[in-house]
C-alpha cells in the first residue's frame, strides 16, 4: 500500500465517513421524511447534522453538507444520533425510592410517581437543606452537554433565585484547566484561533490529544491537509501511549506521565538559549510580559490525610498534599528555589495557587536553565524500549519544527493537558512557546485547546455554570459583575452571593461530610465520572441526603439517586450548543419527547414555581460565620411581592412574555414548552400541561446575549442562528470572528489597539505585582493592558507514581465508538457490538511477565479500589511497558473506583490520567 493510500484509509477508518447506517437499512419510502438542520449530540467538534422525522419519530440523521465544520461527514457516533433516543430502557416516568406505604424511603425501591409528587418531595428536601445548611446545602451538578439555554436557566435559578453559587458542571472534569490557562494568559476565555487553521498550517502537533478517536471529523480535516502536501505538512503526536493519532504522524513521542511540562520547557530553552534569533522580540515587547507563580501548591486532594473516610492504603498518597520529598529530578527542576534532592518540600502556598506575578526575561531564562536535552530525555522518555539517542532526536526534531522560520504550527490538546495536577501550567506553557516565536493568533499558527463536550464552551464556560462564574466571563466575586448581572436579571442590588460555591469534587466531598444534603444532577453522570468513586457512592447511599437525577437512561448516577426525573433528549427540545472554535449552533425541537419525559428547562421552571421570594430572598446563611442580608425590602420597592415565585420573577416575567411566539424560526414547528403537546402530561401542580404560552427558549437566548454584547462576547439573535450553520463569536455587525486578538480579524482587537497588529484585550487578572522566580516583591501592582503573559512553569511529578506494590501507571480516557459514560451509545446495538466492553490495554511483555493471555480477566487495583477488565494487547492503543490504559465508558468496568481525585490546584480539574495500580489475574 502506498503511503498516500494508507493515509486515506486511516482517515476514513477514524471518521467512518462513508455510510449512514440509519439510511442504509431503510427499505421504506423516504419521500415523506421531513429534514431539518441540527447539531451532533456528542463531542466538542460540533458537527452539523440533518435530522429526518416521520410520524413523530426521528428516523434518520446524516452529516450536513452545508455545515462548515464537517462538510457533510459524520463519525461513527454521529451517524447514530437518531438511535440513541430509542433505547429499550429509556426513562419515561419519574421514579422515587419509596417504602410499602408509598412514602419516600432512602432504602426503598424505585416506584413510578407523578411529576407533582416528584416536585413535592424535591421542594421539601431542598427547603430543609437551605434552612439548615444555607445556600451551600443545596447544589447542582450541571453540564457541558446542557443546551446553552438550559445552562443559562440553571445558572439563573441557582445564582439569582436560590442565591447559591453551588452549581458546577462536568466541564470541571474536562475543560477547567484550559479555562484557567486562558484566563491567566489572555485575561479572557476560549481559543484565539479556529478550525480554519487546520487547512492553513504546515504543522499539527497533538499533545495529549488522541484526535483520531476523540475529534474524528477534525482528524479527517488534518488528514486531508497532510495529503495535500505530505512532504511539507508534518504531524507530531505526543502521548503517554501509542494511539491511532500516531498512525499518520511523522513523529511519535511517547513520554512519561507529567513530563509534558519538561518537554515544553525544553523547547522554550532551545529557543531562548540556542536559537535567540527565532524569538519574535517585537511581538513580545509590544504584546507580552513574563510571569510565574508559586510551585508549592499541593495537588488538590483533601488536606487532611487523617480524614476518617480514608482507608489506610489511601493515606500515603493524600499525605503529599501537605509535603513531598524531592527526588533528584524534581530538585533539579526546582533548583532556582535553592532546594536539593532529599529535601522536604512543604506545600505552603496551596491557598495562593492562582497568584501570579511579572518577572524579568532574565528570571524567565534562569528558570529554563535545567531543561537540557539530556535532562529532559532522562525525565521524559516514556518508552523503555526506545534508545536515548532516538528519543533525543525526536525532541530535537520537534523543537526544530516549532522554531523553523516561516513554518506555521498549530498545537492541539485535549484531556492529556487538562486532566493533570499541573493542568493550568501545561496549558500556559503551550502559549509560552507560541508567544516566544510570535506564532499565536495568526492564521495557521496558534496553541489551540480542543473541547471534549458539545457545549463545554457554549454552556459551561460562556454561560458560566461554574461555581465562580456568571455569564460572559464575569465572576461572582467581582461586585461590578454582580451588579451587571442583577441589572440584566432585574434583581434587587445585593441578591447575588459574592462568595464562590464549591467546585465539583468539593461538592462530592461535602456530600461525604454531610455538609450538603441536596443535589440535582442534569445531563451528567457524576457517580460514574468522578474519580475515587467508592467514596461518593457511599456518601450518596449512607448519608442523610437527597439526590435527584434528571436523565434519559438509568446510568450509575440514576441508580444511586433517590429521585429520577425522565428527561427529554436533544431533538425533543429547542436548544443551542457552542463548540471548540467558538461556533454557536441552534436547532429546533423535532419530535415530542417519549413517555412523560420533559425538558430540563421545563423541570427547572416547574420547580421555580415552588419557591416564593419570601423563602429565598430573606437573610440566608452562606456558612457558619457568614450571612447574606435580606433583599426583600428592596425587591418590594422594585414592585415584587413576597408571594411572587421564582417562576414569575426569573422566567415568566414581562420581558419574556413580550417575545413573539410566532416568528420565522418557530412557525409551524413543534414547541412543547410553549404550546404543550398531545400527551396530556400532568405538570407540577397536577394539571394537564398545555404549554406556558411564552417562548421560553427564545427569551433565555435573547436575555443571555445581553451579557456579552459590547465586550468581546457578542452573539447574534435567535432568529439569525436558525438561518445559518453557526457563527463564531464575537459576532459584530453580523460578522463572525476567525482569529481573536489579531487586529485584522477581530473588531475588539482593532478597537483596543488600532495602530497595532495585536491586542490581548481580556482584562481578567491583568493587574499584577512584580517579583522574581521565588515570590512577588512589594504590594504595588501594574496593569498590563492589551498584553498577554508568557509563563515560566517548572516540571513537577504526579503525586502518585508506580511503586513496588503498585507498579503500573493507569491512564483512563475515551474510545471512538462511545460517548463519555456510555449511557447513550451503549444502547445503540451497532455501537455496543463494535465495542461492547472496556478493555485494559497492556504491553505484551508486561502481560507475559504476569502470565496473562489476550482477553484474560485481570483485577486492576489501586490504593482506592479495584475493577475487573479483560486485557488487550492487539488493539488500537499500545501502551509502553509499565502503563495500562482503561477507558471509562463501561459501567461494568467502573474504572473511576480506581482513579485518584487529585486535581490541578488552580483549575480544580481532576487528573484521570495518572495513578498507580497493580494487576492480578482474576
Ligand atoms: S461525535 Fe464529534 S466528530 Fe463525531 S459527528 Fe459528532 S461532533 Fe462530529
Amino acid at each position: 500500500m502506498q503511503r498516500r493510500d494508507f493515509l486515506k484509509s486511516t482517515a476514513i477508518a477514524s471518521a467512518a465517513a462513508c455510510i449512514n447506517p440509519a439510511l442504509a437499512s431503510a427499505k421504506e419510502n423516504t419521500q415523506d421524511w421531513v429534514w431539518d438542520k441540527a447539531v451532533c449530540r456528542f463531542c466538542g467538534t460540533g458537527c452539523g447534522i440533518m435530522v429526518a422525522t416521520k410520524n413523530g419519530k426521528i428516523v434518520a440523521t446524516k452529516g450536513d453538507p452545508e455545515a462548515p465544520v464537517n462538510r457533510g461527514l459524520n463519525c461513527i457516533k454521529g451517524y447514530f444520533n437518531a438511535k440513541i433516543m430509542y433505547g429499550e430502557d429509556r426513562l419515561v416516568t419519574p421514579l422515587m425510592r419509596v417504602n410499602a406505604k408509598g412514602e419516600f424511603d432512602k432504602n426503598g425501591k424505585f416506584a413510578p410517581i407523578s411529576w407533582q409528587r416528584a416536585f413535592d418531595e424535591m421542594q421539601k428536601r431542598m427547603k430543609k437543606a437551605l434552612k439548615e445548611q444555607g445556600v451551600n446545602g443545596i447544589g447542582m451538578f450541571a453540564s457541558g452537554q446542557h443546551t446553552i439555554q438550559e445552562g443559562y436557566a440553571a445558572a439563573k435559578l441557582f445564582k439569582a433565585g436560590f442565591r447559591s453559587n453551588n452549581i458546577d458542571p462536568n466541564a470541571r472534569h474536562c475543560m477547567a484547566s484550559a479555562v484557567l490557562g486562558f484566563m491567566q494568559t489572555f485575561g479572557i476565555d476560549e481559543p484565539a484561533g479556529c478550525y480554519d487553521d487546520i487547512e492553513l498550517t504546515d504543522t499539527i502537533v497533538c499533545w495529549g490529544s488522541n484526535m483520531a478517536e476523540m475529534h474524528p471529523i477534525l482528524w479527517s480535516r488534518v488528514s486531508d491537509r497532510k495529503l495535500s502536501n505530505p512532504e511539507k505538512v508534518k504531524i507530531v503526536n505526543l502521548s503517554t501511549y501509542s494511539t491511532r493519532t500516531s498512525d499518520i504522524a511523522d513523529i511519535e513521542i511517547i513520554f512519561t506521565p507529567n513530563s509534558d511540562l519538561a518537554i515544553w520547557n525544553y523547547i522554550a530553552r532551545e529557543i531562548v538559549y540556542n536559537h535567540p534569533e527565532a524569538i519574535d522580540e517585537k511581538f513580545i515587547k509590544e504584546h507580552c510580559v513574563f510571569a510565574t507563580g508559586f510551585t508549592d501548591i499541593g495537588y488538590g486532594m483533601r488536606n487532611n490525610p487523617k480524614h476518617p473516610s480514608f482507608s489506610d492504603s489511601e493515606k500515603d498518597t493524600v499525605e503529599k498534599e501537605l509535603s513531598i520529598t524531592l527526588d533528584e529530578d524534581e530538585a533539579r527542576a526546582l533548583s532556582y528555589l535553592g532546594v536539593k534532592a532529599g529535601d522536604k518540600f512543604a506545600m505552603k502556598n496551596a491557598a495562593k495557587a492562582a497568584l501570579n506575578w511579572e518577572i524579568s526575561f532574565n528570571e524567565f531564562k534562569k528558570g529554563l536553565e535545567p531543561y537540557t536535552l539530556d535532562y529532559v530525555c532522562k525525565v521524559a522518555k516514556g518508552n523503555k524500549d526506545e534508545s536515548d539517542e532516538e528519543f533525543k532526536k525526536k525532541l530535537q526534531a520537534l523543537a526544530n519544527l516549532y522554531i523553523e522560520q516561516n513554518r506555521k504550527v498549530v498545537s492541539f490538546w485535549t484531556m492529556g493537558f487538562n486532566q493533570h495536577t499541573r493542568g493550568t501550567w501545561v496549558n500556559e506553557l503551550a502559549y509560552t512557546v507560541h508567544f516566544l516565536l510570535g506564532k499565536q493568533s495568526k492564521p495557521g499558527s496558534g496553541a489551540f485547546s480542543l473541547t471534549g463536550q458539545p457545549s463545554a464552551c457554549g454552556t459551561a464556560r460562556e454561560v458560566g455554570t461554574f461555581a465562580h462564574r456568571l455569564p460572559a466571563d464575569m465572576v461572582v466575586a467581582n461586585p461590578k459583575h454582580r451588579a451587571k448581572a442583577e441589572k440584566i436579571w432585574n434583581l434587587p442590588a445585593g441578591t447575588i452571593n459574592g462568595v464562590m460555591g464549591n467546585h465539583f469534587v468539593q461538592m462530592m466531598r461535602n456530600l461525604e461530610d454531610n455538609k450538603q444534603k441536596f443535589v440535582w444532577v442534569m445531563v451528567n453522570n457524576p457517580w460514574q465520572n468522578t474519580a475515587n468513586a467508592n467514596h461518593w457512592i457511599k456518601a450518596a447511599r449512607k448519608n442523610d441526603n437527597f439526590i435527584v437525577v434528571s436523565d434519559c437512561y438509568p446510568g450509575i448516577s440514576a441508580k444511586v439517586a433517590d429521585l429520577i426525573l425522565p428527561t427529554a433528549m436533544i431533538y425533543e427540545k429547542w436548544g443551542a450548543y457552542g463548540n471548540a472554535e467558538r461556533r454557536t449552533q441552534h436547532w429546533r425541537q423535532q419530535v415530542v419527547p417519549v413517555g412523560e419525559a420533559m425538558s430540563d428547562t421545563w423541570q427547572m421552571l416547574e420547580l421555580a414555581k415552588r419557591f416564593t421570594l419570601s423563602e429565598v430572598w430573606g437573610e440566608v446563611k452562606i456558612d457558619e460565620n457568614t450571612k447574606l442580608p435580606s433583599v426583600l425590602e428592596e425587591a418590594k420597592k422594585m414592585g415584587y411581592k413576597e408571594s411572587d415565585t421564582l417562576f414569575d420573577v426569573l422566567f415568566a416575567n414581562k420581558k419574556c412574555r413580550e417575545i413573539d411566539i410566532v416568528s420565522d424560526s418557530s412557525k409551524d414547528w413543534i414547541n412543547t414548552d410553549v404550546k404543550g403537546d398531545n400527551r396530556k402530561i400532568k405538570d407540577g401542580s397536577g394539571n394537564i400541561f398545555k404549554g406556558y404560552g411564552f417562548f421560553i427558549q427564545k427569551y433565555l437566548w435573547e436575555e443571555y446575549r445581553e451579557f456579552g454584547a459590547g465586550h468581546g462576547h457578542d452573539l447574534a439573535s435567535f432568529e439569525t442562528y436558525h438561518k445559518v450553520r453557526g457563527l463564531r463569536w464575537p459576532v459584530v455587525d453580523g460578522r463572525e470572528t476567525q482569529w481573536r486578538f489579531n487586529t485584522k480579524y477581530d473588531f475588539y482587537a482593532k478597537k483596543a489597539n488600532p495602530n497595532s497588529d495585536f491586542a490581548f484585550y481580556g482584562d481578567f487578572d491583568k493587574s499584577i505585582q512584580k517579583g522574581d522566580l521565588k515570590a512577588p516583591e512589594g504590594e504595588e501592582k501594574t496593569t498590563i493592558t492589551n498584553k498577554a503573559k508568557i509563563f515560566f512553569r517548572p516540571f513537577m511529578k504526579a503525586p502518585e507514581r508506580p511503586s513496588k506494590e503498585y507498579p503500573f501507571w493507569l491512564c483512563t480516557g475515551r474510545v471512538l465508538e462511545h460517548w463519555h459514560s456510555g449511557t447513550m451509545t451503549m444502547r445503540v446495538p451497532e455501537l455496543f457490538k463494535a465495542v461492547p466492553e472496556a478493555m485494559c490495554y497492556i504491553h505484551p511483555e508486561d502481560a507475559a511477565m504476569l502470565g496473562l493471555n489476550q482477553r484474560d480477566l485481570v483485577w486492576v487495583e489501586s490504593r482506592r479500589g479495584k475493577v475487573k477488565a479483560r486485557i488487550d494487547m492487539r488493539g488500537r492503543n499500545k501502551p509502553p511497558r509499565g502503563l495500562v490504559y482503561v477507558p471509562w465508558f463501561d459501567e461494568n468496568v467502573y474504572i473511576n473506583k480506581v482513579t485518584l481525585d487529585a486535581t490541578c490546584p488552580i483549575s480544580k480539574q481532576t487528573d484521570y490520567k495518572k495513578c498507580a495500580v497493580k494487576l492480578t489475574k482474576a
